[in-house]
């Protein structure tokens, strides 16, 4: 019988990586992809393996549309397709609109909402049942600044998970009449190193006596959102947009 594969892109560290580890805890071979961390990806595949689990880590740039393709010939290589986590994402560093080039703005929206576009149409291509697919599940990683608007620090990239959060809820309407469910997380500050590549690095741990909980969230804590509404216990939730920030996301 062919292998149950579930494509993690950006799991070589962060939410991804945890949500990798989660995943293979089901006995789904999962395919996680990278774009730099080509060590610690190969760390996260030795850990799923060293506990039984099944892993293959693959290196694909999500902003360009030929990686995309490839990480899902790459998971026809390897088995039958049961669910895609779009959890690559990047921001920039933090400035006002009128500071933004063109070229910031191309960069984030290409990987933030573009990649996870492509990957969602060729996960729908294989798991599909109008497409002779068996259905499956994907959660796109949306963000607290989807409804926040991250002024003064990253608009564009609020404005990028604001797309990606329509996109779940249309995605969804869709493709539900086809045994595919379609749904996201949307973290507030979890304590990665996406911080950093903001120029950041101590953003969590500062802004965490401000948080309703008084403390930052775990990737693992975000993980277990994902695997929830990955998994069958799921099976009635579709075009659900799921805060995982501490209350963070709450309006007022
Ligand atoms: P992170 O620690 O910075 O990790 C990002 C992951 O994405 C890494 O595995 C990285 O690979 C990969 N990646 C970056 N650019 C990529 C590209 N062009 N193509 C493929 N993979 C790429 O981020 P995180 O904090 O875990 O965030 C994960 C998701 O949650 C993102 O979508 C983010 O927007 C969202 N989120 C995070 C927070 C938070 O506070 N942490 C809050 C709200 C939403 P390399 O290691 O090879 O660079």
């Amino acid at each position: 019988m062919a292998e149950d594969v579930v494509v993690v892109t950006g799991g070589s560290r962060g939410i991804g990586a945890a949500a990798a580890r989660r995943l293979a805890s089901t006995g789904a071979t999962v395919l996680l992809t990278y774009v730099s961390s080509a060590g610690r990806a190969d760390e996260v595949v030795a850990e799923i393996v060293g506990q039984g689990g099944k892993a293959v880590a693959l290196r694909a740039d999500v902003g360009t549309e030929d990686d995309c393709l490839r990480i899902f010939a790459e998971a026809d290589r390897i088995g039958r397709l049961r669910g895609l986590v779009n959890n690559a994402g990047v921001v920039d560093l933090a400035c006002r609109v009128t500071d933004m080039s063109f070229e910031r703005l191309r960069r984030i929206f290409d990987i933030n909402v573009l990649g996870s576009i492509v990957c969602a149409r060729e996960a729908v291509r294989r798991m599909s049942t109008a497409h002779g697919g068996d259905g499956g599940s994907i959660v796109n990683l949306s963000s607290a600044s989807a409804k926040l608007g991250s002024p003064d620090q990253y608009v564009d990239y609020a404005a990028a998970k604001g797309a990606i959060d329509t996109f779940t809820v249309g995605l969804a309407k869709e493709v539900a009449g086809e045994g595919i469910r379609v749904n996201a997380v949307r973290p507030g500050i979890i304590d990665t190193e996406i911080h950093s590549s903001g120029g950041d690095p101590d953003r969590a741990a500062r802004m965490a006596a401000d948080l309703p909980m008084r403390r930052a969230g775990t990737a693992e804590e975000c993980a277990e959102a994902i695997a929830w509404l990955m998994s069958d216990a799921a099976s009635y939730t579709t075009g659900a947009i799921l805060d995982v920030s501490g209350g963070r996301s709450i309006l007022p």
